[in-house]
C-alpha cells in the first residue's frame, strides 16, 4: 500500500512539473513574438528596483492595510511552501516528518512559524473575498473583470482558505496521534496553533484520525499541484513574473516619450540635414510606424501583460476613467494578453506559423474610443505595483491610427497641418509669430 502511495505521488508530481514546464515555454514564445528592446543597463538600479517594488512591494504601501494584508498572503505563499520540501521528499520516501529527526528542537518553531503565517493568509484571504464581494469595491468590479477573470480572482482565495484549513487540520491530526503514542507519527513539541485544537479531534478514533491526516496531507499536495498548473492560465501568473517585469522597468525619466527614429530622422533630413545620419544603403525594410497588433508591440510590452495582477490600481487613478471614459488601463493590459494568448493558439495550430485571422489588437480588441480618451498622464504608470506601463502600449497604438491610418480627429488634423506648415500648433506662420512678438516689444 505504501509502495502505491509513493509511486502515485511520483506520477502526480511528475505531471504537474510537466505541464507547468510546456506553459511556462508556451507563454516565453509568446513574449518573444513582441520587438527587440534592450532593457539591461545600469543593473544596480534593476536590482534596487527589483528588491523595493516586487520584493518590499514598496508601492503596495500607498494604501497601508490592503498592503498588509497582501504581504501575509505573499510571505505565507512563499515561506509555507518551505514544507513542500518535506512534503514531497516524504511522499517520494514514503516517510513521515522526515526532518523533524533531522532538526530536533528547531521543528516545532518552524512548524509554529508556518502555522501562524497560514492562518494570517486564511484570515486575509476571508477579508479580501469580502472586500470583492460584499463590499464590493469599485475597482475590484469593474464590467473588464466580468467572466473569467473575476472567477480567477475568486477560485484562487478560496483555494488558499482551503489550503490553509487542510494543512491546520492535518496537524491537529498528527498531534492527537503522536499523544497516543501512534508509531507512524513520530513525536514533536506541540505547535503553536493546531495545538490549540486538539480539543476538536479528542473524542476520534485513531483510525478516523489517520484518515483526517492522510486526507489533509494528500489534499494539500494535490491542491499545491494543481495550483502550480492553474497558475500560468491565471493573474496569479505574478507571483512569478513581478520580478523579471520589475527588473525589466524603463529607466527613462517619467512622462518621457521615445521618439520614433524614423520619423525624427525625416525631420532632420528636412530641418537640419547636416545632423541627419547619412543614408547607408542598405537601410532595414520600414518597419509599420507604431503598433497594430501584439508582435509591433516590444517583447517589455508582452511580459507586461503576462505581470498584470487585474488588481485595478491604474484604472482606480487614471482621470479618464474617472471622468466616465471607455479607458481602462487594466483592460488596455487584459486585452493584449489576450490577444497574445489567442495568437499563440494560432501558431500551434499552424504547425509554428501565425495564420491571418483577420483580427488586430487595435480595433478588435481595443477601440479607437479608449485610445483617444488617454491624456497620457502616467498615473496608471505611478500606480502600478508591479512595473507595468499601459500607457506605452495606449502611445504605440494611437501612433499606428495616425501615421498608418490617418485616424485622428478633426481637431487634431488641424494641429498636425499647423506643425507641419508652421512648425508650431497654431495656424500662425513663424513669421507672423515673429511680427507679432516685435509689435508686443514696441508697444
Ligand atoms: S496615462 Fe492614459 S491610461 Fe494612464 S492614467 Fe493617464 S489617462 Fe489613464
Ligand atoms: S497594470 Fe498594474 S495597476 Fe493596472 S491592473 Fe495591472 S497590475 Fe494592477
Amino acid at each position: 500500500m505504501q509502495v502505491v502511495q509513493q509511486i502515485l505521488f511520483i506520477v502526480l508530481v511528475g505531471v504537474a512539473v510537466w505541464f507547468f514546464t510546456k506553459k511556462v515555454k508556451e507563454i516565453m514564445r509568446n513574449i518573444k513574438l513582441g520587438r527587440d528592446e534592450d532593457l539591461t543597463d545600469n543593473p544596480g538600479e534593476r536590482w534596487k528596483n527589483m528588491a523595493l517594488i516586487a520584493l518590499g512591494q514598496k508601492k503596495m504601501f500607498k494604501k497601508p492595510i490592503p498592503a498588509i494584508l497582501h504581504l501575509f498572503v505573499y510571505a505565507g505563499f512563499v515561506i509555507i511552501n518551505i514544507e513542500i520540501i518535506e512534503i514531497i521528499l516524504d511522499g517520494v520516501l514514503g516517510q513521515h516528518r522526515l526532518f523533524a529527526p533531522l532538526i530536533g528542537g528547531l521543528y516545532p518553531i518552524l512548524i509554529g512559524c508556518f502555522e501562524v503565517l497560514a492562518a494570517l493568509v486564511l484570515i486575509s484571504c476571508v477579508i479580501f473575498l469580502i472586500r470583492r464581494n460584499v463590499l464590493k469595491v469599485r475597482r475590484l468590479n469593474l464590467k473588464e473583470l466580468n467572466g473569467w477573470p473575476r472567477n480567477d480572482a475568486n477560485l484562487i482565495l478560496i483555494t488558499e482558505v482551503v489550503l490553509m484549513s487542510l494543512f491546520l487540520m492535518m496537524n491537529t491530526a498528527d498531534l492527537v496521534l503522536q499523544s497516543r503514542g501512534n508509531p507512524h507519527y513520530p513525536v514533536t513539541d506541540s505547535f503553536w496553533i493546531s495545538g490549540n485544537l486538539t480539543g476538536m479531534f479528542s473524542g476520534l478514533s485513531d483510525g478516523t484520525l489517520v484518515a483526517i491526516e492522510r486526507i489533509g496531507w494528500w489534499l494539500h499536495i494535490i491542491g499545491v499541484l494543481a495550483f502550480l498548473c492553474y497558475l500560468p492560465f491565471s493573474k496569479h501568473l505574478h507571483i512569478v513574473l513581478a520580478f523579471p517585469n520589475t527588473w525589466y522597468m524603463r529607466l527613462t525619466q517619467k512622462g518621457e516619450m521615445k521618439n520614433m527614429q524614423e520619423i525624427q530622422n525625416e525631420v532632420l533630413y528636412m530641418m537640419q540635414p547636416e545632423l541627419a545620419p547619412a543614408p547607408t544603403g542598405d537601410q532595414p525594410a520600414q518597419q509599420r510606424f507604431g503598433a497594430k497588433d501584439v508582435n509591433d508591440l516590444s517583447w517589455k510590452n508582452l511580459l507586461d501583460a503576462y505581470s498584470c495582477t487585474e488588481c485595478g490600481r491604474c484604472t482606480a487613478a487614471c482621470p479618464a476613467n474617472q471622468t466616465g471614459k471607455k479607458l481602462s488601463p487594466r483592460k488596455i493590459m487584459m486585452d493584449t494578453r489576450d490577444r497574445m494568448e489567442e495568437m499563440g493558439k494560432n501558431i500551434d495550430a499552424n504547425g509554428g506559423t501565425f495564420a491571418d485571422d483577420g483580427k488586430t489588437l487595435a480595433h478588435d480588441y481595443i477601440t479607437v474610443e479608449e485610445l483617444r480618451a488617454c491624456t497620457t498622464c502616467q498615473a496608471c504608470v505611478e500606480a502600478c505595483p508591479v512595473g507595468i506601463d499601459p500607457l506605452n502600449i495606449i502611445v504605440q497604438l494611437r501612433r499606428y491610427l495616425v501615421m498608418e491610418e490617418s485616424n485622428s480627429p478633426q481637431e487634431w488634423n488641424l494641429m498636425f497641418g499647423n506643425i507641419e506648415n508652421n512648425m508650431a500648433p497654431w495656424k500662425f506662420s513663424p513669421d507672423e509669430r515673429d511680427k507679432w512678438a516685435e509689435e508686443m516689444n514696441n508697444a
